[in-house]
């Protein structure tokens, strides 16, 4: 079963894993509205719809993206209005696409790194799995197709769960330190547990990013978020 993203981030959040700031809209002027609230900096506009692939997709009435960047509040409402009521195809809509009834509108710090992460069943091994990479923001069969080295798997014992060595084995592997890899650690953990709360099938952070913090500080938050749950 699919959920929405801003589900997902919902429920990750309960799990103690860093999502940035975001208002369920369903108008361009509530839009404007949520993004006075977060100070009018920059935000981004994303259409909900049960498919990945988003930011590449395109819309029936040949608006580009169905996940925009918007610095001021008439881009805010003009990015909206675009979306709204329309049709959004992406490689995983299939050719009908999906109407967008309801926009998240998120906070939108500014992104260094975008790295992706997911943690699924590995039916081979038959346990749980943490995957990895530093090609984040790039479908992820993508990557294994052109290079595969760069893919992190880290095998679970479902009796102990993700052990703090197993996440700072991770953490190193995607070249994080100091007190990114501490964040890095928790987070992992958190992700972790959803998948294991939540019946999950997957759950997928694509990208998960280092940003700056208010503090001006690297922090490691989820700017997008999949959690699909086991049909069972
Ligand atoms: P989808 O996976 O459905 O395409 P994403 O939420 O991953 O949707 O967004 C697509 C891409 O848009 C991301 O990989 C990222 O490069 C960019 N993006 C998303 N949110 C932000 C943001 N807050 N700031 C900058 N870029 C963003
Ligand atoms: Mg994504």
């Amino acid at each position: 079963m699919k959920i929405h993203e801003f589900q997902s981030r919902q429920i990750l959040s309960k799990f103690g894993v860093n999502v940035p700031p975001a208002r369920v809209v369903y108008s361009p002027d509530e839009a404007v509205k949520a993004f006075e609230e977060f100070g009018g900096q920059m935000c981004v506009v994303k259409a909900q719809v049960y498919a990945g692939g988003r930011g590449k997709g395109v819309f029936r009435n040949g608006f580009q993206g169905g996940v925009k960047l918007c610095r001021s509040a008439a881009d805010v409402f003009d990015k909206a209005r675009s979306m709204l009521g329309q049709v959004l195809v992406t490689k995983q809509t299939g050719p009908d696409g999906r109407v967008v009834r309801k926009l998240l509108v998120a906070a939108a710090p500014a992104i260094r790194k975008e790295i992706y992460l997911a943690v699924l069943l590995d039916r081979g091994a038959g346990r749980p799995v943490v995957m990895a990479s530093t090609e984040g923001g790039v479908d992820i069969e993508e990557v294994a197709a052109r290079s595969p080295e760069k893919i992190i798997r880290e095998i679970v014992d479902p009796a102990f769960g993700l052990q703090v060595w197993q996440a700072r084995k991770i953490a190193a592997a995607l070249d994080l330190r100091g007190d990114l890899m501490n964040q890095a650690i928790t987070l992992l953990r958190g992700v972790y547990n959803t998948w294991l709360a939540s019946d999950a099938s997957m759950v997928e952070i694509n990208p998960l990013c280092i940003v700056d913090g208010r503090d001006g500080k690297p922090r490691l938050v989820a700017v997008d978020a999949k959690v699909s749950i086991d049909d069972n």
